[in-house]
């Protein structure tokens, strides 16, 4: 029908589950390494859609060019914005950043996509290297989530979704016979933390909705050429779990076509 907004505002009180007021309040979300691979395909696929806001987190925003090329092709709302998930001091300066871009909306979907990889054993692994992998894949998205706490909480959706690997599932390697499988052990090790990590935050935050997800193998400079999954393909499942996700299914462990993996 062609009624005006002021006919809304003045016949019932404005709640975000009313049609038009929602159409008003773009559904918001920030993504970690959003310059390239399944990041930057998160950020492609979200910020295509007219209601979405995405805040796109990257290490170095003047070399994103691919990410900043989103901006033209964008029907929601796009911001691009520094952040690196292993400089604690950078994700502690992040809330002041969004105060300007999210104003009193806050922020409805966390997704924490970044992370490392590296081939090491576990008897000839460098303990340095392997608190490195820990920073950026567990350390980094758990303060980044105490820090985005009140913005999440305004929110009221309330939903992080963790992206994590395969190769952090105790039941799912011992099975695994290849090479690469029997190696990354500090990868493994940091995925599994993240997943206890899932766990931890669903139990502490029951109205919230927290996925710890393995994306597929997926041809990104991490996956390699030989992957399974297009990044489009693999992303596109991706949103679908996390939108589709209520607090009933928070703690779960899920691949990027919504099947539960074993922990
Ligand atoms: P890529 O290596 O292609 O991209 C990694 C992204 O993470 C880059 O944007 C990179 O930024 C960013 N990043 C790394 N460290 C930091 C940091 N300290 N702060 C901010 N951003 C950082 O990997 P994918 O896109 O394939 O992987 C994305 C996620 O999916 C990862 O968590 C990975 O473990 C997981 N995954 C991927 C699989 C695959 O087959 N591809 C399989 C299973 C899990 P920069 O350019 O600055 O380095």
């Amino acid at each position: 029908s062609n009624y005006g907004r002021g006919d809304v505002f003045a016949s019932h009180t404005p709640s975000r589950t009313d049609p038009i007021v929602y159409s008003m309040s773009p559904t918001t979300w920030l993504v970690t390494g959003a310059n390239r691979g399944i990041g930057l395909e998160l950020v492609r696929q979200l910020a295509a859609v007219p209601t979405n806001l995405v805040v796109a987190t990257c290490r170095t925003p003047e070399k994103a060019t691919a990410l900043t090329a989103l901006k033209t092709s964008a029907k929601g709302a796009l911001h691009v914005v520094q952040l690196d998930v292993s400089d604690f001091d950078s994700v502690r300066a992040l809330p002041p950043k969004l105060a300007p871009i999210l104003g009193e909306t806050g922020l409805d979907y966390l997704v924490s996509n970044a992370g490392i990889a590296v081939i090491d054993s576990a008897f000839t692994l460098d303990p340095d290297a392997l608190l490195d992998v820990v920073r950026t894949n567990a350390a980094g998205p758990t303060l980044l989530a105490q820090v985005l706490l009140p913005l999440l909480e305004r929110a009221r959706t309330r939903k992080i979704l963790h992206v994590s690997s395969t190769s952090g599932s105790m039941g799912s390697v011992a099975g695994m016979g290849n090479r690469v499988h029997r190696l990354v052990a500090s990868y493994a090790v940091s995925k599994a933390a993240l997943n206890m990590l899932a766990y931890k935050q669903k139990v502490e935050k029951p109205e919230f909705t927290v996925i710890t997800l393995c994306p597929g193998w997926v041809q990104t400079d991490m996956g390699g050429e030989n992957a399974v999954l297009t990044p489009e393909e693999s992303v596109a499942g991706i949103i679908r779990v996390i939108t589709d996700a209520t607090t009933a299914d928070s703690g779960k462990y899920l691949r990027h076509n919504g099947e539960e993996i074993p922990w």
